[in-house]
């Protein structure tokens, strides 16, 4: 299973900052070692002419130069740097990658990504660009070179906020489906509006949470007909969190990995994923639950590789 990365451009943070980006380079590293079927591959910047399919050419140039205004800046929760605006590229790069790859393959992942409170002209909860989005529109411009039908996309976002830059980006938009599931009291305090948003309660626990993912599936199902899946598996549904606010066990949220994983493998259509969120007291736990997403990830890259044509 082919997995990009971008987790050489580290931002420099300053001392106490509450962003783990430790947990990129923690994940990299149990991944070689433990899953053996993982083919790791260092991510190519997203380039201005991609960006441009989602965000506005005022917004690609202030990332690029460091004239974002300050306050804008703070919205996204990150100090400018050079490193910070590579790191944002690549990252997108790295979900443009999996999803290539997907295509070819069933099932490929960006071990970070999933910045999905950034919208077309700004970011905002440590999200500068919006990787799934710029991905969705470039693999639809990159289909229609051979296929005749438009490539439709779905979106499962499963991180605990509200995708509501991808909801925003793609208000309109029958072509690409989004669909959140997240923590109705917590961050974006100002929700989107997506083709499906489901709110949980504070404290949500796996039975409640699995009921209502497989209520999202169905009508998912009933709604939509996606070529591509982009599925935003979020870390931060974890009892462990300290934003997320539900209390999904570490079962919990291997069956909600399951379950989405299954859905598009019986359909056969290939899914992608990202990391999205993930802000555990322990930063171990963050990275457990990711590392369990891959080992469930890596079961249906197998399925694929093995399918009959
Ligand atoms: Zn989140």
């Amino acid at each position: 299973m082919q997995v990009f990365y971008a987790t050489q451009f580290v931002l420099p943070l300053p001392p106490g900052h509450r962003f783990p980006m430790a947990k990129y380079q923690l994940l990299r590293d149990r991944l070689a070692d433990e899953l053996p079927s993982v083919r790791l591959g260092q991510a190519l910047p997203a380039t201005d002419g991609e960006l441009a399919l989602v965000h506005t050419p005022a917004y690609i140039q202030s990332i690029a130069d460091g004239t974002l205004d300050p306050r804008a800046m703070r919205e996204i929760g990150f100090p400018w740097s050079e490193a910070m605006a590579e790191r944002a590229r690549r990252s997108v790069g790295a979900t443009i990658s999996a999803c290539r790859a997907s295509l070819r393959e069933g099932v490929s992942a960006n071990i970070a990504g999933g910045t999905h409170h950034s919208y077309a002209d700004k970011g905002g909860g440590f999200c500068v660009f919006n990787d799934a989005a710029v991905a969705s529109r470039l693999m639809q411009a990159e289909w229609a070179r051979s296929h005749a039908r438009p490539l439709r996309v779905a979106i499962v976002d499963l991180d605990v906020h509200q995708g509501n830059g991808t909801a925003r980006i793609f208000r309109g938009d029958p072509s690409v489906f989004t669909l959140s599931m997240h923590g109705q009291k917590n961050f974006p305090f100002r929700k989107e509006e997506s083709d499906l948003d489901v709110d949980l309660p504070d404290g949500c626990g796996d039975e409640e949470y699995l009921h209502a993912l497989d209520l999202a599936l169905d009508e998912l199902d009933r709604r939509f007909d996606p070529g591509l899946v982009i599925y935003l598996a979020g870390a931060d549904p974890h009892e462990g969190d300290r934003l997320g606010r539900l209390k999904l066990t570490w079962d919990g949220l291997e069956a909600r990995d399951r379950r989405v994983f299954d859905w598009a493998w019986q359909r056969r259509v290939p899914l992608a994923f990202a990391m999205a969120g993930g802000y555990g007291t322990r930063i171990e736990d963050t990275v457990q639950v990711q590392v369990n997403t891959f080992r469930v990830a890596a079961r249906y890259h197998e399925r694929w590789q093995n399918r009959s044509r």
